[in-house]
């Protein structure tokens, strides 16, 4: 073949999410769209808080073209690093500096560079915990890394610490972490955090290594109820973090998102220069120039959460009373539901029939189990429930 294999078979098949996707636009043109109950994507649908367009409308104004559109620095504009570093202290009490964070474009890039700054070797191992975002499988193995899953815990859908130990080895690199989790929308707990920083201490000395934990955490605002989702660093030192504002500010079309290298990291200063060699390997050149300068003045705003709440309420009660086994989310968008036949694949095409759109988990890494993205307008939800219905009595 006269170009990649791999990239050609990576490029050639479409994600099953996005397959979903399409296949609703066509039933709509059929059945009308108030007659298609699409669940599939993970498309924020909370506006952006009115200070993103605000800030927008006055750099726009106030800025000249080469201040608003021009390169920055590879690692971002020092005003919008010193501002989100700034907003984690006050907000965490961490004690970090400019010069820990990366800009990025998006999570995607963030676990991209991460991933690639930390691979050694083609016998370093990145493991993820199921269930997982399907795409974490692709980034590792595109960085040259083995990827490795612990299978879910379904009771809680925290971590199974037994299988991860067994897993732990001298190759391995890093554990990725991601709560608030997409698919199950569970918050890992302290008691969670604290236990895999223990374990990881633990192995770490045993093998002679450091094993980082990567935390990719798209979501770590949209909560509900209360809970707290604990900042990672302030646990385990060998830790990056993966931020994106695609989730909390709404934007995910822009891009944009950051690294962050604490300096407790083992050797810090050369981990940050790997991330900045990884991110000139892959081509970054510098995240968004006007998305930058919207984060310095937008950072720690967030599109509506109690909007995602609504639905989470709406849909969670709704199915549980019509006999399904749903796992209550506390964060993100997406629910977990248990199929009613151990075959997921064919409870969703059955689901199809009614034309209602769920995601198979078994690329998430949990077979039996279906996600429901509820970043979906409410009335939707609330019409949907007949074909919730059709779907149980077809069972
Ligand atoms: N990580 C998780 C868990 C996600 O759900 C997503 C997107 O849905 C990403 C990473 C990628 O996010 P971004 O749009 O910031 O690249």
């Amino acid at each position: 073949m006269f170009v990649s294999e791999s990239m050609y078979e990576l490029g050639s098949k479409r994600s099953a999410i996005r397959e979903l996707f399409e296949y609703g636009k066509m039933r709509a043109a059929v059945v009308g769209p108030e007659n298609v109950y699409d669940f599939s994507l993970g498309n924020p649908t909370v506006p952006a808080p009115e200070c993103v367009n605000e800030t927008i409308r006055e750099l726009t104004q106030k800025l000249d073209s080469i201040s608003l559109h021009g390169y920055t620095s590879a690692q971002g504009d020092l005003e919008t690093r010193k501002a989100i570093s700034d907003y984690l202290n006050n907000t965490y009490e961490t004690h970090f500096n400019p010069d820990n964070f990366y800009m990025t474009m998006g999570a995607a890039a963030s676990l991209s560079i991460a991933f690639k700054a930390l691979t050694t070797c083609s016998e370093d191992e990145i493991i993820a915990v199921a269930p997982f975002f399907p795409e974490y499988r692709v980034f590792v193995e595109a960085a040259g890394a083995k990827f490795g899953v612990v299978a879910p815990d379904t009771e809680h859908f925290q971590i199974d610490f037994g299988q991860l130990e067994n897993m732990l080895n001298k190759n391995t690199k890093a554990v990725i972490i991601n709560s608030p989790n997409n698919p199950s929308g569970a918050v890992y707990s302290e008691q969670t955090i604290i236990k895999l920083s223990e374990l990881l201490k633990k192995k770490s000395e045993e093998f002679g290594t450091h094993i980082f934990i990567i935390t990719d955490e798209p979501y770590r605002e949209i909560v509900y109820d209360g809970v707290t989702v604990p900042y990672v660093t302030k646990y385990y030192d060998d830790t990056i973090v993966c931020y994106s504002y695609s989730k909390s500010l709404s934007l995910p079309g822009e891009r944009i998102g950051f690294i962050l290298v604490p300096d407790e990291a083992y050797e810090s200063k050369k981990l940050y220069a790997a991330v900045c060699g990884a991110g000139r390997a892959l081509g970054y050149v510098c995240a968004p120039s006007l998305f930058q300068k919207v984060i310095a003045k937008c950072v720690g705003q967030t599109g509506d959460v109690n909007l995602y709440k609504k639905n989470r309420d709406l849909l969670y009660d709704g199915l549980t009373e019509l006999g399904y086994e749903c796992f209550k989310p506390d964060g993100a968008f997406y629910m977990f539901v248990k199929a009613l036949e151990p075959d997921a694949e064919k409870f969703c095409e059955k689901a199809k029939e009614e034309d209602l759109l769920l995601v198979s988990a078994t690329d998430f890494g949990c077979p039996g189990y279906v996600r429901i993205s509820y970043c979906v307008d409410e009335d939707m939800i609330k019409r949907s429930f007949k074909a919730f219905k059709a779907l149980k009595e077809k069972y």
